[in-house]
């Protein structure tokens, strides 16, 4: 571009006609000729806009073409965001994508000369981790030549929030709490969140109110609960009557709101009762009669949040299992912790009791009623897993423990208790009863090891009977899926009666008994005898009827076959 162009300004307007003039004559023009002229061209009128004070300055001495127009635009947008204040987000184009929608970079890549072209071929390149695009992802444009990856820019912004923010007025933001960067990926993978588990949408209180799940009217009454425990648990009727009470209570509370003020305690439940003497099954049998979810939990293998072993809420996490990961029926589900009698303080330890004392201390908010948030479909929380927040206010706990030392424990108190004062009893008068556990108290239970905030939580206290021969016979004979009866059922397949002679089934009884191990070694005995009858019987088709006989039980006979017709 010649001097003449610039001085002679006016002629060069003259001479050369509006239609025909070039832009470049419009770059040339001085500041005060640009405002008189009229801009038609509109790709001239913009470069001009972009150039601003700078551009016309230096456009004396230099030539204009060498200057590149998106280089100074940038330098200009840096400026402005900075005296104007601009947000510090926004001012970066942090953003989705890599910032082509922004209408400066838009200007930027259509004024480069054959950018588009180039931005098709080459893919841009992290400024810090030096990455390509196709490794580190979408790229921040921060000027038109620097682009930094989402990764180094979150790294920079998470610095910022720990040392305090290096800028200017911006300073004081890094070390306000509660204030941080955004997470950019947390921007970027909104749409690719995974959806693997689905969790049973909750319902609003409104329509949970004008709609009770549990209607008053509809809890069988205790007496009711009992006659159908009868059908499947043998004895134990202390044990029956007390549950059915309490879950009739229970489950009144749940329905009853406490707006008047009378808040109904929670009917939770410690079970006492040797080994094998029918506490799961009666829990079971409950919620299935009831039918609620139930959660049978050990309680030795809880510890203490952070300790190898299931975290205390895991049992939360079963119970929604077992409701199918419907929140509000696993509200209403119960827990069955067995083993209590596991986690009792350890006597004489100078370590710490992850798996005792700090248990029963964690189970304390559960057992009163905690919102406790749960991992969904999993055992532990993690970053992947959805979690649910379950309510357990009316979740029923019931804990369950053979406490094997506790009748030395009650004895003592009784004993100590009889040889004082005129009505002294004779010293060993509790020694030879037999179901010492139904004189159970809280304060022998606190005495084994359970801390009493733990037993203020479990207000039902009952013992399980031990198991005598007579039961033991009836087990066997008298619920609806006794075992006698499945036998019978598997054989009347094959059109073949099956009879146990009375003496026989008191043999087994008498077997099982000596195990010591309640009801279970029942099912073990019976196997171990109804083994070659299962496999001989078969073999023949006119065998019409099995009879055991005791002296097949005793292994001193055979049992008694009859032929059919
Ligand atoms: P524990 O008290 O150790 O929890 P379980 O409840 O597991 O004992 O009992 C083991 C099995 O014994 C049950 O599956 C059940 O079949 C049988 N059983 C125990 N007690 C009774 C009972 N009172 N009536 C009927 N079956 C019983």
């Amino acid at each position: 571009m010649s001097d003449k162009h610039r001085f002679d300004d006016t002629d060069f307007r003259e001479v050369i006609p509006k239609e025909e003039k070039p832009g470049k004559a419009m770059l040339g023009a001085d500041v005060d000729s640009a405002e008189e002229s009229e801009a038609e061209d509109m790709d001239s009128t913009e470069e001009l806009d972009s150039g601003g004070m700078d551009l016309r300055e230096e456009s004396d001495s230099e030539d204009m073409d060498s200057i590149e127009g998106s280089d100074l635009e940038d330098m200009d947008f840096l400026e402005e965001a900075e005296s104007e204040g601009v947000d510090l987000i926004e001012f970066l184009g942090l953003r989705k994508g890599n910032g082509k929608d922004s209408p400066k970079a838009s200007a930027a890549g259509t004024k480069g000369g054959g950018d588009a072209s180039e931005e098709s071929e080459y893919e841009d390149i992290c400024y810090i981790c030096h990455r390509p695009e196709s490794k580190a992802g979408a790229m921040i444009k921060v000027a038109s030549k620097i682009c930094i990856c989402s990764d180094c820019m979150q790294k920079t912004f998470d610095s910022m929030n720990h040392i305090g923010f290096p800028m200017g007025d911006m300073s004081s933001f890094g070390n306000m709490p509660n204030i941080s960067m955004i997470n950019l990926s947390d921007l970027q993978n909104m749409d690719a969140l995974p959806r693997r588990q689905k969790l049973k949408k909750k319902k609003a209180k409104e329509e949970k109110k004008a709609a009770p799940k549990l209607d008053i009217k509809s809890i069988p009454a205790p007496h009711k609960i009992k006659a159908s425990l009868d059908e499947y648990v043998v004895g134990q009727e202390y044990a029956k009557k007390v549950m059915a009470v309490a879950v009739y209570n229970h489950y009144k509370r749940v329905a009853c709101d406490s707006q008047d003020g009378v808040e109904i305690e929670k009917s939770n439940m410690l079970m006492v009762g040797p080994t094998g003497s029918g506490k799961t099954y009666l829990v079971r049998t409950l919620a299935q009669l009831l039918d609620v979810p139930l959660a049978i939990a050990d309680a030795t293998s809880l510890t203490e949040a952070g300790y190898i072993g299931d975290d205390i809420e895991s049992v939360v996490s079963k119970l929604l299992a077992a409701a199918d990961n419907d929140v509000e029926r696993a509200e209403h589900g119960i827990i069955f912790i067995d083993e209590i009698d596991k986690i009792a303080k350890k006597r004489n330890t100078n370590q710490r009791d992850v798996s005792g004392e700090s248990v029963q201390q964690g189970m304390l908010k559960l057992l009163e009623g905690a919102e406790v948030e749960v991992p969904v479909g999993a055992n532990s929380k993690n970053a992947m897993v959805p979690l649910a927040t379950v309510n357990t206010r009316d979740i029923l706990f019931i804990c369950g423990g053979a406490f094997p030392d506790l009748e030395g424990i009650i004895k003592e108190r009784l004993n100590k208790k009889s040889s004082l004062g005129f009505h002294a009893d004779l010293k060993d008068k509790y020694d030879k009863e037999e179901n010492i556990m139904h004189y159970v108290e809280v304060e022998d239970i606190r005495k084994y090891g359970m801390i009493p905030e733990f037993l203020g939580r479990l207000p039902i206290v009952f013992a399980l009977d031990a198991l005598s021969e007579d039961m033991l016979v009836r087990i066997l004979t008298e619920p609806k899926n006794a075992i006698v009866k499945q036998y019978q059922k598997l054989l009347a397949m094959d059109e073949v009666k099956l009879e146990f002679e009375e003496n026989a089934l008191r043999a087994i009884a008498r077997r099982a008994k000596e195990k010591d191990v309640g009801a279970r070694a029942l099912r073990a005995i019976i196997e171990e005898f109804m083994l070659d009858i299962m496999y001989e019987i078969p073999k023949d088709d006119n065998i019409g009827m099995v009879t055991i006989t005791e002296a097949y039980i005793e292994k001193t006979g055979g049992p008694l076959i009859q032929m059919r017709g």
